[in-house]
């Protein structure tokens, strides 16, 4: 479906070369603009969203000081199903009508947070005044930071009554849904910014990188018709593309495109809005996605430039197609090329290892609980982290048959001996312990019974003692990596498995 830029008749040469040598000019002003968004984000970052897991009360106060500054418009358009206000904020005077809203999904937050950096910039009245004057004079933005707040408090995707706001575009059985609805439709707007998170796990194609922004112009119908609002918001994404290729290149993938009819995004399309979905994934070394709200930042702020110069117009549709599709070949740890001994013969063999994450302190944190992934030839596997083991032996890491009696037994044991003797997990008989997970480097079963089976398969936990020539060398407990010369340096958490 591909299509020409520009009109087959009626422009000469020399025009077209014209318009060739504006748009290069004009994408790299728009490149140089994200640059310096990019050097100066430090300023304008809302530093009391410190990680993921903030909360609806959190950012009320933040809205709350909006209300103080002229440009902005705060308005509450109705509450969630546990009383939460849900607002609105506009600024800008523009015709152009852009609509974002973000956390539809409660435990999907990073663009959230960028929201709040992206109202800090406005905020601030020294910074980027030209740039600011420009948007609000061409664009008028409408925002929902939060349309899930009471999923985001229990850090959620589901609302409360545990339905998937974004399967009740039809229906409307939730508040939340309704709100975004009646938004939608008593704006009608140009584009539509339908903000997300995506799982780890998904890779840019088949690629070894995450799919760490994932795009989609979502289809009007099962035909995945190319609608004028679908074709204007796969420009858009083919701008976005060329901006952040300067920060995350080969880290841009394309969400599936099949027709969800109970979707907003697909529904927003069909009744004439330029949606774009957009997915925050994983990033090496950024669990918090922190580096990923600053680049949701600076796509927003990119993109709303973009709008207001009409500049996404020349952008080929060939961008948009040949963004990689979202794969999901990324595993959180892979340890390749251990020795798996079993009934004396000798198989080679790669484990992918997942954490999930486990709630605590009323959602506010969470631990990691590992398991086994996959194990045999990863090779088409990319980890966030990976080690070449070659030459290793691995075993399943045991529990010591001896229990110990209390917590300060435990802070005496010595690591490294308890490996040295193929253990990775202790009983304790203390019924008083209470907690889910540790800091200590083993595992601990409260009340004597054994729930880990001490097998290396898929979905076991992720336990290991890892020796070369007879001597352990490393370990792995609950997914983390241990030196066995390092015990002291390591950091993680293990758990505590109980009746
Ligand atoms: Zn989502």
């Amino acid at each position: 479906m591909k299509k020409s830029t520009f009109p087959q008749s009626g422009i000469p040469l020399f025009g077209i070369l014209f318009i060739i040598i504006l748009s290069g000019i004009i994408m790299a002003q728009e490149k140089q603009l994200a640059w310096d968004l990019y050097n100066s984000y430090e300023s304008f970052k809302e530093k009391s969203l410190e990680n993921r897991r903030f909360k609806y009360s959190d950012i009320v106060p933040l809205i709350e000081q909006l209300q103080n500054k002229n440009i902005f418009k705060v308005d509450k358009v109705g509450k969630s199903i546990e009383g939460r206000d849900i607002y609105l904020i506009s600024l800008g005077t523009g015709k152009t009508k852009v609509f974002l809203w973000s956390q539809m999904h409660g435990d999907e937050p990073t663009a959230t947070a960028a929201l709040f950096d992206i109202f800090n910039l406005f905020l601030d009245d020294n910074a980027y005044p030209e740039l600011k004057k420009f948007l609000l004079s061409n664009l008028s933005i409408y925002i929902i930071p939060m349309v899930n707040p009471d999923g985001a408090e229990v850090f959620q995707r589901r609302n409360i009554v545990e339905i998937d706001l974004n399967r009740d575009v039809v229906r409307l059985q939730t508040p939340e849904a309704k709100i975004l609805k009646n938004v939608f439709d008593s704006l009608k707007a140009d584009f539509g910014f339908n903000l997300h998170d995506q799982g780890r796990d998904y890779s840019a194609g088949s690629s070894f990188n995450p799919a760490s922004i994932s795009f989609l112009a979502p289809s009007p119908d099962y035909e995945k018709s190319l609608t004028a609002p679908r074709e204007k918001a796969m420009k858009l994404i083919g701008n976005m593309v060329n901006v952040l290729n300067e920060f995350i290149p080969g880290h841009i993938a394309k969400y599936s495109d099949d027709y969800e009819p109970r979707a907003f995004g697909d529904n927003f399309t069909k009744w004439g809005t330029g949606v774009v979905l957009l997915e925050s994934g994983g990033w090496r070394g950024d669990r918090e996605k922190q580096f990923l709200r600053k680049i949701n930042y600076i796509a927003i702020l990119s993109a709303l430039s973009s709008i207001a110069s009409n500049s996404y117009v020349n952008t080929d549709l060939s961008i948009y197609e040949s963004i990689p599709h979202n794969e999901k070949f990324m595993m959180d740890f892979i340890l390749r090329n251990l020795i798996l001994k079993r009934d004396g013969k000798e198989y080679i063999i790669d484990i992918g290892i997942n954490f999930e994450e486990v709630n605590f302190n009323g959602a506010r944190d969470c631990y990691l609980k590992a398991s086994i992934e996959d194990l045999g030839d990863l090779s088409v596997y990319s980890g966030y982290d990976e080690i070449d083991l070659s030459g290793y032996i691995i075993e399943p890491g045991k529990t010591k048959p001896e229990a110990y009696n209390s917590l300060d037994d435990l802070e005496k044991i010595i690591p490294v001996e308890l490996y040295n003797q193929g253990y990775t997990n202790v009983l304790l008989i203390d019924g008083e312990f209470s907690g889910e997970y540790s800091n200590l480097p083993f595992n601990i079963i409260v009340g004597g019974k054994n729930e880990l089976n001490g097998l290396i398969k898929p979905d076991a936990a992720a336990n290991f003692i890892i020796r070369k020539n007879d001597e352990v060398k490393y370990v792995v407990v609950n997914g983390f990596l241990i030196d066995i010369e390092k015990v002291n340096d390591w950091s993680g958490n293990t758990i505590v498995y109980r009746k």
